[in-house]
């Protein structure tokens, strides 16, 4: 079950963001999966997150969890929280708990305690599992992860900073852990600051709202390494990009290691300063591209061996061969496999792993090009890019909107919140209510389904 739930916030932290996961997330557990009724019972910390998450999360919880079960239509029950007789888990805010002193005003003394707390602060913030000896190299990958090692061993030296791009699924985070993971083992006193741009942006904001700014910069500028991931969620932030641009300046002339992922490389980046963006391809940068069929191979080997399975060649190439690219999905469905093998006691052949993946058999993993999408949905209705992207909502362009988004969703690997983002910076919650309401209108207007259905193939020709 822990699996299976730890998969799901791997998810949902790619479809909602890292904020929801931390906020609502953290500290729900997956308590049993009643496999006759077709029913997962979870914990949550309190009747106020159990609430939220019914109120707005109920329609993702089960869309995913759905998945990761193999089933249609699960139903979720919470079970009733007795508070009383538990600890109450702590809900983790988002914003990291603020350091009450500013360096400028320190001796070495008080410099030292101030690391001292920051380090206690970080530790665990590491994904224990994102190490770089559970991380398979390849052709696809081995640059970046040659250059990941070699700043592990020698950070601020080499490749200041290192950028890793690639796209959604492909290890960046994995890297940027075993980064993180790695320094602290070697030099236990480093201070290393992992940190997703969009929650640096959240943070920054939250700085701003309670006059922190300063204390919010002094923490940045006081570590030895920082690390941010997805650096692209800065886009369109200027403030946040400004402050950046600061602790970048601050941490680079004193030889602190500085590394990035992004999804692109950093002429790709949209709406980001000029002098940020050449500030980001100032070391080294380097892609992580898709994985060949040994690779997959490997990693499954691999993932599957960490979870106490041994996994034969045959069914390894099956589940390979059925997942394109995204190394994320790859685990889904080796995850999805094991699942049913130990939910139903049965051995992990090559019967079962074709059964429980017939599902992904038909989808087009990894995923059409959005424009492809866009094009598509502009020759049947007369709206284009601009249209789809901006605060108008007219009955038809709402719905050519919704439309798009939908056949997004059903042609790539995109995250709801890549869409959302792609169609004029829209939230999740937008996306996952347009999916809803183009399946309600679909199983309404046969006629319309096919169409859909030409689109749809259209797309992905
Ligand atoms: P990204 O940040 O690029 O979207 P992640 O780092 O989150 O991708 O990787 C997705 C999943 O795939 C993680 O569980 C990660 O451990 C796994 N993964 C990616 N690349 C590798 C690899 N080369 N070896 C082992 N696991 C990998
Ligand atoms: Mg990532």
């Amino acid at each position: 079950m822990q699996g299976i739930w730890d998969q799901f916030l791997k998810i949902l932290r790619e479809e909602a963001g890292s904020r929801v996961v931390e906020t609502w997330f953290k500290a729900v557990s997956l308590q049993q999966w009643d496999s006759l009724g077709n029913t997962v019972y979870l914990e949550a910390p309190n009747n106020f997150v159990k609430e939220w998450i019914i109120g707005n999360y109920l329609e993702l919880v089960r869309l995913h969890l759905g998945r990761l079960l193999n089933v249609n239509n699960v139903k979720v029950v919470f079970l009733d929280v007795s508070l009383e007789s538990k600890q109450e888990k702590k809900v983790e805010s988002p914003d990291c708990k603020e350091i009450d002193l500013v360096p400028a005003l320190l001796d070495r003394s008080g410099k030292k305690a101030l690391l001292k707390q920051m380090q206690s602060k970080n530790r665990g913030s590491f994904n224990v599992s994102y190490q770089f000896d559970t991380f398979v190299v390849g052709p696809s990958n081995s640059l970046a992860s040659a250059a990941a090692r070699a700043i592990t061993e020698k950070p601020g030296y080499l490749y200041n900073p290192l950028f890793i791009y690639g796209g959604s699924g492909l290890g960046k985070t994995h890297l940027l852990h075993a980064i993180g993971n790695g320094i602290r083992e070697l030099d236990p006193q480093a201070s290393v600051l992992y940190q997703t741009a969009d929650r640096f942006v959240t943070e920054f904001i939250n700085a701003i709202r309670f006059d922190r700014v300063h204390k919010f910069q002094a923490k940045y500028q006081m570590v030895d390494v920082l690390l941010v991931d997805d650096i692209q969620f800065i886009s369109n932030k200027e403030q946040t990009q400004e402050a950046f641009f600061h602790i970048f300046n601050s941490l680079y002339d004193s030889h602190k290691q500085i590394v990035f992922s992004s999804d692109t490389y950093p002429q790709n980046i949209a709406g980001i300063a000029e002098r940020l963006r050449s500030r980001l391809a100032w070391g080294l940068v380097t892609d992580i591209h898709t994985p060949s069929l040994e690779t997959k191979v490997a990693i499954l080997k691999r993932k599957a061996d960490l979870h106490g399975e041994a996994l034969e060649d045959k069914v390894a190439h099956f589940i390979a061969s059925k997942v394109e690219s995204n190394i994320r999905e790859l685990e889904g469905a080796l995850i999805r496999v094991l699942a049913f093998a130990s939910l139903t006691q049965q051995p992990v052949t090559m019967e079962l792993a074709n059964k429980v993946l017939l599902r992904v058999q038909g989808q087009q993993v990894g995923g059409a090009d959005f424009n492809r999408v866009v094009k598509c949905v502009s020759k049947y209705f007369s709206y284009n890019l601009r249209d789809l992207r901006s605060k108008k909502r007219s009955k038809e362009l709402s719905f050519a909107r919704q439309l798009a988004m939908f056949l997004m969703k059903r042609t790539s690997d995109k995250s709801l919140r890549d869409i959302g983002q792609f169609l004029g910076g829209r939230d999740h919650s937008t996306v996952m209510h347009a999916l809803t309401r183009v399946e309600n209108y679909l199983k309404k207007n046969p006629d319309f389904l096919q169409k859909v259905k030409r689109m749809e193939r259209e797309i992905c020709r």
